[in-house]
């Protein structure tokens, strides 16, 4: 098998050169998936396996705007849609500078699996720019929102492709976006995802990314008869993901120590309770600072100024900043520490060296795909809801949210369970894949 997954990964290398990160989401996968597919002989026949990982389209596209100074600013606009086998494209958009084609096919890729996991009908996407809104004015923000989107809205719908954020793309450029497409299309359709609450967004959305990943986390202490309560617990990131990861976690009686940015990282062993982190929101979403502003407000804690997080104890991390943020070395300091479980709120945030520490050493870990699909399943809800023309109040988004966590953690069981230790790896992969070759299977060669 090794050397059949070999000379696949080959083939995907030479096809796709210069994209890293997308040959080791494509690796990953495929070393979990190849048995399924040797014992069905229907999925070869079909050849599922090269079908899968090539994107239906790929959208690659100029964004021209102007800045506050007059200049004219030119950034490359993406959409990558995977995979339509279950539902219409879906997910989210990144604006961050290092946004190029192979990041953006890794997490189309990863996409594809994980909103399989929802349960609910959603194929996979995702696209973005390397515009990055850091400095950047409102105006500025708006002027390149409207732009990428005069291209965008020929290619998205709300049952052809429906966008929602990502790593730099929150409330703000979400409503921007939306502004422009319904002015270009002349109608209110739920076309994005992660939408104010007043026009259309659903309730828990902007929480359900770092709730799903508590929530997921919750359920894999569970089969161990642990819980979050006296847990202390290391986050990177101070975005979205991080800023409701820690919220859960805190409301479920453990101690968040840790948060950071891509400048450093700030361990405040105290804890960052509701009152520091309504601060954290403050700086992060309104004020938009660096997250080394904290020790300034809490002076008891410490700035590691160029460090993450990973060398702080701790019995729980959930890293929710990027993709490969977490290495081999990190991983082997986290579980000497003491740390029995890592919960993926980013996608692919732990390196392939980092995953093999972890499923050595046998502690709980969740991989992206499953921990991190409360995001896009909320954005499931949303669509559902804004189909119905209603919404729901947030007693019931979470609820859905929180039995969609526990039915995504027992398809990883089904799936990954290996005598008394159960490979969330191949349980999310395995899982996530056989509905989408077999609706690709169902519908014929397209
Ligand atoms: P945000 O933009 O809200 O926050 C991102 C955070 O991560 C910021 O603190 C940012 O710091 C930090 N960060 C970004 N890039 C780097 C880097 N290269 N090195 C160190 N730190 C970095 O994004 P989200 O919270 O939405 O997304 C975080 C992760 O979660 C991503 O992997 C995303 O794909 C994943 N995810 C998000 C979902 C969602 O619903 N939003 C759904 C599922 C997964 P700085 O400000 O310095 O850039």
């Amino acid at each position: 098998m090794a050397k059949a997954v070999d000379a696949f990964m080959k083939r995907v290398t030479a096809r796709n050169p210069n994209e890293p990160e997308f040959h080791q989401a494509v690796k990953e996968v495929v070393e979990s998936i190849w048995p399924v597919i040797e014992q069905n002989p229907k999925y070869q026949a079909a050849n599922i396996p090269e079908r899968i990982i090539e994107p239906e389209r790929v959208i690659l596209f100029r964004v021209p705007w102007v800045d506050d100074e007059g200049n004219v600013q030119v950034n490359k606009g993406y959409r990558i849609e995977m995979n339509s086998a279950i539902g219409p494209y879906k997910g989210g958009l990144r604006f961050h500078p290092s946004v190029n084609l192979g990041i953006l096919k890794f997490l189309a890729f990863e996409q594809v699996f994980k909103n399989s996991l929802t349960t609910l009908p959603m194929g996979g996407g995702k696209g973005g720019s390397d515009f990055d809104p850091k400095g950047k004015s409102d105006g500025e923000v708006m002027r390149f929102c409207q732009s990428f989107m005069l291209e965008l809205f020929r290619h998205v719908g709300p049952n052809t492709d429906v966008p929602a954020g990502d790593i730099g793309v929150g409330g703000r450029e979400i409503g921007y976006l939306f502004g422009i497409y319904k002015r270009l299309r002349n109608e209110f359709t739920g076309v994005l995802t992660g939408k104010g609450i007043n026009w259309g967004g659903s309730l828990i959305r902007p929480e359900a990314t770092g709730y799903g990943a508590v929530y997921f986390a919750q359920e894999m202490l569970g089969t161990r008869k642990e819980s979050f309560k006296g847990k202390t617990v290391a986050i990177s990131g101070s975005g979205n993901v991080a800023q409701f990861a820690t919220e859960k976690a805190t409301e479920l009686g453990a101690k968040v120590v840790t948060l950071s940015d891509s400048n450093g990282t700030v361990h405040d062993k105290d804890g960052i309770d509701k009152a520091k982190l309504a601060w954290v929101m403050e700086l992060k979403n309104v004020r938009r600072g660096r997250i080394r502003e904290y020790v300034e407000q809490y002076p008891t804690a410490e700035y590691m100024e160029g460090a993450r997080p990973w060398s702080v104890k701790c019995d729980v991390a959930i890293p929710s900043a990027t993709q490969n943020e977490i290495s081999k070395e990190e991983a082997a300091t986290l579980v000497k520490n003491g740390c029995v479980c890592v919960s993926e709120g980013a996608n692919m945030p732990s390196e392939p060296g980092a995953i093999d520490v972890y499923l050595d050493k046998k502690i709980l870990y969740g991989p992206g795909k499953a921990a991190n699909a409360g995001g896009v399943a909320t954005s499931g809800l949303e669509m559902s809801q804004n189909s119905m023309r209603i919404s729901w109040p947030r007693e019931e988004v979470d609820s859905r949210l929180q039995q969609i966590m526990k039915s995504i953690h027992e398809v990883c069981v089904r799936y990954g369970k290996e005598g008394d230790f159960i490979d969330y790896v191949k349980g999310a992969n395995v899982g996530g894949f056989i509905k989408v070759a077999d609706a690709m299977v169902d519908q014929g060669v397209v």
